[in-house]
Parts: C-alpha cells; structure tokens; sequence
C-alpha cells in the first residue's frame, strides 16, 4: 500500500510516498480502508523534528474511512462500518489498522471528509471551549488564526455559545471567511498591532480568554490583550515554541493563568472522546457546525499540503485523499 513516510527530520522534502505491507489486523483491532487523511500542524512538528519521534516515521495521525476487516476479540464494530479518528499514527495511508477505542463511528448522513475534519481539529475546538475555558454567554475570546482549521471551529463554537469572538487572520480571504463562521471583531495581525486593538474593542477591559494556537509571534502580545485574572491557552506552535518566560510576569499583569493543553488529554477515554464527537456530528447534522473543506490532495502531494500549510496559504481543514 502507499504511504508516505519521513526518514530524518527537516522540511518537506524529506516526505516520500513508500510502498509498505498493508497493516495485519490484530485480534483486538479493526483494519481500515482510509477514505481521506487529516493534515494538521502537528504533522509538521513531527516531520520537522520540532516534536520528537522515531524515525522512519509514517505521517499523518487524522483519518476517516471503511471497516474491512473486524479483529476476533473485537465487539461493537462489523465490516461495512463508517469510523472516523483523531490520533492513530500512520494515517497518511491507504490502510490503518487501530483499535476500536481509537475511533469512533460515524454517523449516517455524515460525509467521510467532514468527519475527518471533525477529529484532530473538531474535537480540539470543542475541548477548547468546553473543558479548558467554558465559554458562557458574555465572555469574549481572542482567536489567533481565526480563519485556520482549528480556528473556524472556535469561531463557530464560541459564538454559538454566546461567546463573543475577537479573531486575528493575515489576509481579507481569511477575514472573510472568519466572520462567516461567526466571528464578531476581526484583527489583521500582519498589519496592526493587535493588543491595543484588543483593548479599544473592549473598552480598555481585555479579553476573558486568548486561544493562541500561533505561539511565539502571538504570546506576548495575547498576556498583554487579557483583563484581569484571564486565561492564556497556549494550544499550539504555528509560528514557532514559545520561549520560556518568567512566571512572576502573569502576577503583574493581573494575576493571569496560562495553560499548555493537548488533544490526548481530552479524550483520554474513549467514552470522553465519543461525547466530543458526538456533540460534533450532532451540529453539523443540525446544520450548527460547518467544517470547512479548505483543499483536498492527493497522497502523492503530501509534501505540497503541509507546505501551503506552513506558508500560511490555507483556511479550513486539508485532506489527502489515498
Ligand atoms: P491552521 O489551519 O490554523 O494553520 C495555521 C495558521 O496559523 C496559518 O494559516 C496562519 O494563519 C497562522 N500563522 C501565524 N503565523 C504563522 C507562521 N509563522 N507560520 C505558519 N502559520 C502561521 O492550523 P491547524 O488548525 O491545523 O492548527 C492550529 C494550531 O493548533 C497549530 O499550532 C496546531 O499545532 C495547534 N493544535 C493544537 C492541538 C492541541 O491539542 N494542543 C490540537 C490541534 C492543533 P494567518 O495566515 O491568518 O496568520
């Protein structure tokens, strides 16, 4: 089957489509026909080294596809079935093979490629503003990357919360598609400043929340855009790690909090993780949730999708398609 894989660590050019035996499916496992792969930032950290794991590595841990195959010890799941997952290694393939609390099944009258897109980056909108910081109505958030993968989802799920969204995006397109997904103020960060925007939105107050899945471009800027007492949530490196800082620094300015969360901590069940996807796959069936398509590819391109991805070309979710 084909695949692609890195063999050291560096840019995109170290991703080659490999021919590997199709996976054998355990007694505990199901074997997966994958209809698309997710392509997330985290892709990239692994690729580049920013994040290490053992090499060779096959990429891609987002995915949605067909049960073809159904391990002896396995209840619950039959061949046929529809099963979409947030976080098995190895996705970027034509074949998965992964143990059912590693997915869940999907809905009918879900589309494949939306149920992909309503894993890695769904899931981790909704752990965003359910379990990290509950978004009630009246607070207002500031959403780095607003017009991204993961931040078209915030904005969507904020604002039906009742949240008020301050977004930030680079371009008018991604402007546009921003407040389409419900965001109230928009901020173009590569041409303001946007802390002392943040404040005169907010008449001087600051924001309950920043979600800053940017990073080190982002992060001084996102404590200095907070009122009193709010909550940095670090989720995410696009720009860069953010460099240590000093602790006494969130005493000063307001007794601030800042979380570091990840996915795997969220839905470190698989009951927890079928309550995500659930609440999901329920408001894109109502209609309440859009998860925008932004570019679909080819396996064979996989290097193209992570480039447009780490130059900033990209809005929504990339799939590859096997
Ligand atoms: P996005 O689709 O949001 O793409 C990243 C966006 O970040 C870009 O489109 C760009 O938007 C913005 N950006 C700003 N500066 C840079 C830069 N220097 N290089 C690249 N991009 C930049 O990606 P995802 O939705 O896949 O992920 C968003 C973030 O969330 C990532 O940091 C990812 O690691 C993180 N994440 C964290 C998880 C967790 O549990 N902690 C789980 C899933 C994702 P613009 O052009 O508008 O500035």
């Amino acid at each position: 089957m084909r695949t692609v894989q890195a063999d050291r660590h560096g840019g995109t050019e170290v991703l080659a489509v490999a021919d590997l035996p199709v996976p054998v499916c355990g007694a505990d496992q199901i074997l997966v026909q994958v209809h698309v792969a997710g392509v997330n930032f985290i892709d990239t950290y692994q690729r580049s080294g920013l994040y290490q794991v053992a090499l060779p590595l096959t990429l891609g841990r987002e995915g949605s596809g067909r049960v073809i195959e159904v391990g002896r010890d396995v209840s619950g799941i039959t061949v046929g079935d529809c099963v979409a997952w947030p976080g098995v290694q190895g996705s970027y393939a034509e074949f998965v093979a992964m143990k059912p609390s590693e997915c869940v099944v999907v809905p009918e009258g879900i589309d494949l490629s939306v149920a992909c897109a309503a894993m890695l980056q769904g899931m981790t909108a909704h752990y965003l503003v359910t379990s990290v910081f509950d978004i009630k109505p009246g607070n207002v958030a500031l959403v780095h990357a607003a017009a991204g993968g993961v931040g078209l989802l915030l904005c969507q799920l904020i604002s039906s919360r009742g949240g008020t969204v301050i977004g930030t995006v680079s371009t008018a397109a991604k402007e546009e598609a921003a407040r389409k997904a419900g965001a109230h103020h928009i901020i173009r960060y590569d041409t303001e400043d946007f802390a002392p925007r943040v404040r005169e939105l907010t008449n001087g107050d600051g924001v309950d929340v920043v979600y800053d899945g940017v990073g080190k471009a982002t992060f001084d800027g996102g404590l200095a855009s907070l009122k009193r007492r709010g909550l940095m949530v670090a989720f995410g490196n696009a720009s860069g790690p953010v460099p240590p800082f000093d602790i006494l620094r969130l005493s000063t300015s307001g007794s601030l909090s800042v979380i570091r969360p990840t996915l795997g901590d969220f839905i470190a069940t698989s009951e927890e993780m079928k309550w995500r996807a659930d609440e999901l796959f329920t408001a894109v069936g109502n209609g309440d949730l859009t998860c925008a398509i932004g570019k679909t590819y080819s396996l064979n391109d996989a290097a193209q999708a992570q480039d447009d991805l780490e130059q900033r070309l990209t809005s929504g979710k990339l799939l590859l398609m096997p």
